[in-house]
Parts: structure tokens; sequence; C-alpha cells
């Protein structure tokens, strides 16, 4: 069964008329102006349907051939599918494993850029939601940062795509308390994606850290990410 939207209708002549034509037809037909008691054309509908062309985001490696009523649902879910720059007030889209122009250019002081495998410090201003963090290979990560009170600070690590594209990414993470450096608190866990940020945080797995390991109003991290072929 065809979505009532891929529908398509003709009048007792033959003429043909899609759904949101059809819908704002009276009963007159467009074409021969006949009263009309419209049909639908099943066999022009299966014609429409087996027409398969190439994603939007074939340029971008999508090699998926997809009909025209399976376009949005699969473009919405494509790998390759850009997402929104997480800076507020930016409305760039931009793709996976592309960012780095975007941020030069835009945003040079905003993001923070590291090889995978090997451990970087953060000084994470304490009141900010997130860092962007720009890898080797131009993926975009965001350390997500949220106030929970009145505990501290939940803190974890997330990728602007859609899903695991070649690559699944793990992270380490380690806070050290400015107060007593005996304490000291270490997240191991996989990377979460998230197409779009809009202010959600991952719950899966996140590092709660006491407002005494941040006192300053800074919190010192040891981060590092890793990558790893997606074999499927
Ligand atoms: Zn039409
Ligand atoms: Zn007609
Ligand atoms: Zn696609
Ligand atoms: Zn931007």
């Amino acid at each position: 069964m065809i979505a009532a939207c891929f529908c398509i209708f003709q009048c007792q002549n033959g003429h043909v008329a899609c759904f949101s034509c059809w819908s704002r037809l009276t009963n007159k037909c467009h074409i021969c102006s006949n009263e009309a008691n419209f049909v639908r054309n099943i066999a022009l509908e299966k014609v429409v349907e087996s027409v398969k062309s190439a994603c939007s985001y074939a340029k971008w490696g999508c090699s998926k051939l997809v009909s025209y009523s399976l376009r949005n649902a699969h473009e919405e879910s494509c790998l390759f599918s850009p997402s929104k720059c997480p800076i507020p007030g930016c409305g760039y889209r931009g793709f996976t494993g592309w960012w780095s122009g975007h941020f030069h250019t835009n945003h040079n002081n905003d993001s923070l850029r590291f090889s995978y495998g090997q451990c970087f410090k953060v000084s994470l201003e304490i009141s900010v939601p997130f860092l962007v963090l720009l890898s080797e290979d131009d993926h975009l990560f965001l350390l997500l940062n949220k106030n929970m009170m009145p505990y501290g600070h939940a803190l974890s690590v997330g990728c602007l795509r859609t899903g695991n594209l070649n690559w699944n990414f793990f992270y380490e993470m380690k806070a050290t308390s400015e107060g007593n450096t005996e304490n000291s608190l270490q997240l191991k866990a996989s990377v979460t994606n998230t197409k779009d940020w809009r202010g959600l945080h991952p719950t899966e797995a996140f590092l709660l850290v006491p407002y005494a390991f941040c006192r300053s109003g800074k919190l010192t991290l040891f981060v590092s990410i890793e990558r790893v072929a997606d074999v499927r």
C-alpha cells in the first residue's frame, strides 16, 4: 500500500493528477473540465514507485537508490546526511568528516583539535554547556556538560553524526579534584551519536563530577578518544 500522499488520480478520460494537485481540485477535471469521478491509477503509481534515483547525499558517499515515496524517510536517517552546527546562532549544516573548514573560517577559537588515541588536557569552563573537539579526520565531537543540581556536573562525549559511518568511537575521561588530588574519577564509555545537538545529554553513560572538583569555576579533564573501524 502506497502512502496517501503518493496516490495518483485520473478522470474518466484518463487525465491524471498527483495527490496534492488532486486535493485542490473540486469535482472538475483540470484538463477536460468535465465533471469528474476521480479514481486512482494504480498502474501509474507502480511505475512512479519503480523509478529509483540516487539519494541527495550521493556526492558525499551514499550509494542508495531510493524511490519517490521513501526518499524523505531515507534522507532523514541517511548516514551521509548533514548535521547542524552546534554553535548557537549558526545555521550551517555540515557533513560527517568535513568540519574543520567551517570552524576555521567561522568559529576559529571555539574548538580544540586532537588526535585519536592520545590523551589531551581540557580546561573546561564549568558554565559552558559544551566544548567542540575536532579530530584529525575532521569529525566533530562534543564534550557535553550538564549541571546536575545538587550533585555536580555530568560530563560525556558525543559525535555529531547520524550513525556509525565507518567508525565506532570510544572515550576515556579523567577528572581530579582541585581540593584533594587524591580524589579522582574516571569514565570509559562509547561515544553517543547525535545528529543535531539540541541541548540533550546522553544518559547511557556520563561522568558525574562533584562541585568540589571545580570550585574555581574550571575543571581540568584528561580525555582520550579512540577510533575503531566499524565492521559489519
Ligand atoms: Zn501534481
Ligand atoms: Zn479529464
Ligand atoms: Zn542516502
Ligand atoms: Zn557554525
